[in-house]
């Protein structure tokens, strides 16, 4: 039988990880992510697999990110029975993290579902329920890192520290090709942290692979080098120029990890006095449930500059729990620090911050993560003037900022030195990143001396016949997205658009005038 490896997700895009491998030795899949992005992109996440989910052996997690695992209880509600392999802080994570997909799924649902009735459209069913989270959970068998484990018969895996989260996992995989003892070595990225960041060592696994599968997403970006005492230091900058604006600081982060972080650099610049004494809300309930998810593993945590007992516990902290103290944060006048999800502002209690704050001009909204194209953070971040959030039309007055030296990524040396330290190597894939992200780390690559047909840019759905250390491809094995949907659609094209129109329609003051605008544009559609 031909080894194949097909991309089921995050290839030309940073969601919906999914790679699919079919061998001799078994099918299995490394992740199993949601879909994030713009509704092209959100509707694969409805529509059925490009494989036959029963016929899938295991799975294996790399971490506990929903664009990595936000599919999994789809999975087994599809006929998945296969375990499911992951370390055992992703373990922990994932019950909290599929708990909160799946609300999010089912309130998507039930909000699409009240516009289809209005428009005599049939429902549509969320793609889970807390009920598939849970058969999933049981299905879960977690791992301790570097400590080889027997999938099934012929196959050996491990997991490396990824160092991107807390449980973040590379995989290296083994498996027989044949019966006369051949065998095939992979090893799949994950997603990979920087070098220096708080809480995990950097990454690491070891040389000498048929077949490495790197992530891409920051392939086009070299960061200057920050030092946790540097990062911490620009933090400490934007937050007091944020408090002495005299309004409050929104600052839209990850549940996992990222929202830890910022906890963590906080409470060591309130401790030294560095920064004004604000109120700090963490208003996230599934931030609040990794934080205490973090706690039980604050031993095996790496720079920590506060006791281990007061990790994430200060005077100034508040943990929101419920909805009625998340509304409580709106009448606080002090200028307080907001920490709210979701990072990229699609859902959550982030989103009433920024109602509540965008369009006053004392506020701050200050980013401190990823925003990928088509996100309600990504409009804001790159400069809109106005936003619609709940379906209501905003004004930003708030001064928007950005650091960029959070990030729970490898940048492009970083992502460059980890593929060279796998070496040799006989063919490298890069997924999980926009084009150009792929194109800019392909070349650094070929300048370090990789040969260019030893590099491989898959397309979403792209299946590859992998034989003698070759990777040929056979096209894509689904049609399901086309690739510029991937990137932008005409959803979030006719939102900007609307925006526009009613802009340049208010801003006629003579009645006659806006008529004969009106007149025009009726006469464009008759066209
Ligand atoms: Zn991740």
């Amino acid at each position: 039988m031909v080894e194949s490896l097909t991309f089921c997700g995050a290839a030309g895009t940073v969601t919906g990880s999914c790679s699919l491998i079919t061998s001799g030795a078994g099918r299995f899949l490394v992740d199993c992510g949601l879909y994030q992005g713009n509704r092209s992109v959100d509707e694969l996440n409805s529509n059925p697999f490009p494989f036959d989910p029963e016929a899938i052996d295991f799975l294996v997690l790399t971490h506990a990110h929903i664009d990595h695992s936000g599919l999994v209880p789809k999975l087994v509600k599809e006929g998945f029975n296969g375990p499911i392999f992951a370390t055992r802080a992703t373990v922990d994570l994932l019950e909290f993290m599929l708990a909160d997909s799946a609300h999010i799924q089912e309130s998507n649902a039930e909000r699409r579902n009240r516009r289809r009735e209005r428009r005599g459209q049939k429902p549509i069913e969320p793609s889970y329920s807390i009920e598939d989270v849970n058969a999933a959970l049981e299905m879960m068998q977690p791992l301790e890192y570097e400590e080889w484990w027997d999938p099934q018969p012929g196959v050996r895996a491990r997991f490396w520290n990824a160092g991107h989260i807390l449980g973040s996992a590379s995989v290296e995989v083994k498996f027989d090709t044949d019966a006369s003892g051949n065998t095939l070595r992979m090893l799949f990225s994950g997603d990979l942290g920087p070098d220096q960041k708080v809480f995990h060592p950097e990454p690491d696994a070891p040389e000498g692979f048929d077949y490495v599968v790197c992530e891409s997403t920051y392939g086009d970006r070299d960061r200057e080098d920050y030092t946790l005492q540097g990062r911490r230091d620009t933090l400490c900058r934007e937050l007091n120029t944020a408090l002495e604006r005299g309004g409050n600081v929104v600052i839209p982060s990850f549940a996992l990890e990222r929202s830890q972080e910022l906890l963590h650099d906080i409470h060591v610049l309130l401790e030294k006095g560095k920064i004004h004494p604000a109120a700090v809300f963490l208003d996230s309930p599934l931030a609040r449930k990794a934080t205490e998810v973090f706690m039980r593993y604050a031993d095996s945590l790496e720079d920590i500059e506060v006791p281990n007992t007061d990790l994430f516990h200060h005077e100034k902290f508040h943990l929101v729990q419920t909805v009625q103290e998340s509304k409580n944060i709106n009448g606080y006048a002090g200028g307080a620090i907001i920490l709210s999800a979701s990072g990229m502002c699609t859902a959550g209690r982030i989103k009433h911050h920024l109602r509540a704050n965008i369009w006053r001009p004392e506020s701050t909204i200050l980013f401190v993560g990823y925003q990928a194209h088509g996100t309600l953070g990504h409009i804001i971040s790159n400069g809109a003037k106005k936003v619609r959030i709940h379906g209501r039309e905003f004004e930003v007055n708030a001064a928007i900022r950005r650091i960029g030296n959070y990030s729970a990524h490898a940048d492009q040396p970083e992502l460059a030195d980890w593929i060279m330290e796998r070496m040799p190597v006989a063919r490298v894939f890069l997924n999980h990143g926009e084009n150009d992200a792929r194109e800019a780390l392909r070349k650094l690559l070929i300048e370090r001396g990789v040969k260019p047909d030893h590099i491989v840019i898959p397309a979403f759905d792209e299946s590859f016949d992998l034989v003698a250390g070759t990777a040929l491809s056979k096209g894509r094995a689904a049609d399901r997205i086309e690739d510029e949907a991937l990137q932008r659609d005409w959803h979030s094209e006719y939102a900007v658009f609307i925006l526009r129109m009613a802009e340049q329609l208010r801003s006629i003051d003579d009645p006659i005038e806006r008529h004969q605008l009106i007149v025009k544009m009726e006469a464009a559609l008759q066209d």
